[in-house]
């Protein structure tokens, strides 16, 4: 069954997401008033900057700030700036002595009683950093954005030393990666970090997709066809497609997705497409920048290797299973393309 979805003089008007079955009705907001959901942020209730003393408050109840690592459980492993030559602090940040560190979640997201009393909850802390340089606000935090595409690739091969762990754990069937940045998409900690699962069985939105790709088999190409006709398509090379996704969680979602690696987790990549695909996902982060936003990789059985980032500040609202996705869709996929090119890819 295509995927349903109706165009006037070109341009979308509605579609439908094959799996969850949300509608997404393109409209103009551009006249429309967002005055509650901007205006919070403009109150000033901070200082021009953050005194010295408001970072070290701010930084010494941080579990993942460095000299707190007392506060986290024991830790698993962590990569020392020897082993991270393009690290972008290295030279103002002497004595560091870790730049990523992982260990248990102190509260799993999966009772430890259902993956054979093991917690399966992993934290990696991307960087040491908590703030950006001068911070103006408690809201200057070092985003992901900041850390550089090499950085960014460690960091997925940091999650695939996890993902081994996990799977030396006999219970654990499926393995999900989560990051969430910025108080508004629901990020518990500041620090920047990222969320490691493991899970006794398939997790329910993925299991969902894979049913979708039985149901229709090829769906996953489709999507990618479509996109590309739609004027959606952001890169496709080397086995990696990103995309600008008008059937995402959000109204401004993105997907980076290797069609060819069906079944396929991180842990199967060779050198080189880890590369590919890292580098697709970290120019997407790039440019969103400091932006509140979250995403998901999703791998294993019945899909192929996929990443969904959903950007959060925006005012969202799924009523009744409709989306409204803005009519500027098309100008920002072409000016995101036009940036990541401008940029080069290292
Ligand atoms: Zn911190
Ligand atoms: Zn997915």
């Amino acid at each position: 069954m295509p995927i349903e979805h109706e165009t006037r003089d070109g341009a979308l008007v509605w579609i439908r997401n094959p799996i969850t079955g949300v509608i997404s009705y393109v409209v103009d907001v551009r006249n429309k008033s967002f005055a509650f959901t901007l205006g919070l942020r403009d109150e000033p209730v901070e200082p021009a900057h953050l005194t010295d003393e408001q970072i070290r408050n701010a930084t010494k109840s941080c579990p993942f700030c460095p000299g707190n690592e007392h506060l986290c459980t024991e830790e698993l492993f962590r990569l020392t700036p020897d082993e991270f030559p393009e690290w972008t602090a290295r030279d103002r940040r002497d004595g560091d002595r870790w730049v990523v560190r992982v260990f248990n979640n102190l509260f799993p997201r999966i009772p430890a009683e259902l993956t054979g009393g093991r917690n399966e909850s992993y934290i990696v802390v991307e960087d040491p950093r908590h703030f950006i340089d001068s911070p103006r606000s408690h809201g200057d935090l070092v985003s992901t954005s900041m850390l550089g595409e090499r950085h960014f690739r460690h960091l997925l091969e940091a999650d695939v030393r996890v993902m081994r762990r996990a799977g030396e754990n006999r219970s654990v069937r499926a393995v999900v990666i989560r990051k969430n940045q910025g108080r508004e998409s629901g990020a518990s900690q500041p620090h920047p970090h990222q969320q490691i699962i493991g899970s006794p069985e398939p997790f329910p939105a993925v299991a969902a997709e894979a049913r979708a790709e039985r149901e229709t088999p090829g769906l996953f190409e489709e999507i990618v066809t479509l996109m590309d006709r739609l004027g959606l398509m952001i890169e496709n090379e080397g086995g990696v497609v990103s995309y600008a996704s008008p059937i995402g969680a959000f109204p401004r979602s993105y997907d980076i997705i290797m069609p060819e690696h069906r079944g396929a987790t991180l842990a199967d990549l060779s050198a080189d497409e880890m590369g590919r695909f890292a580098g697709a996902l970290y120019r997407i982060l790039r440019i969103l920048g400091p932006l509140p936003l979250d995403y998901e990789i999703h791998q294993g059985e019945g899909v192929p290797l996929h990443a969904h980032v959903n950007a959060r500040l925006f005012p969202y609202s799924n009523v009744a299973g409709t989306l409204n996705l803005p009519s500027t869709l098309l100008e920002r996929t072409s000016q995101i393309r036009s940036a990541i090119s401008r940029s080069g890819r290292r």
